[in-house]
């Protein structure tokens, strides 16, 4: 268990994010923030540098709102690969 994004500080930035209301800074549409966690269009905490390029992952400053398609879409950009039906459980 050493994923820092199961931490408590971690969950804290992304409630405090989530309570900002803000719209997607990807797409600039809202999000739905009642919408199930799974959904494509709910929210999820994204970060302006990412952390691959060293962004650091608890500083609110570089915490952004994101939906989850344009959130993992975005990480999946240099592959051409559509992960839409990825759940295979
Ligand atoms: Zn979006």
């Amino acid at each position: 268990m050493n994923n820092p994004r199961n931490g408590r500080p971690y969950r804290r930035l992304c409630a405090a994010q989530r309570a900002l209301g803000l719209p997607c800074w990807l797409c600039g549409w809202e999000i739905d923030y009642q919408a199930d966690a799974r959904a494509r269009e709910s929210f999820t905490l994204d970060h302006a540098v990412p952390l691959s390029r060293g962004g650091p992952l608890l500083d609110p400053a570089n915490a952004r709102s994101a939906h989850r398609a344009c959130n993992s879409s975005k990480g999946n950009r240099s592959s051409l690969k559509t992960v839409r039906t990825s759940r295979r459980w």
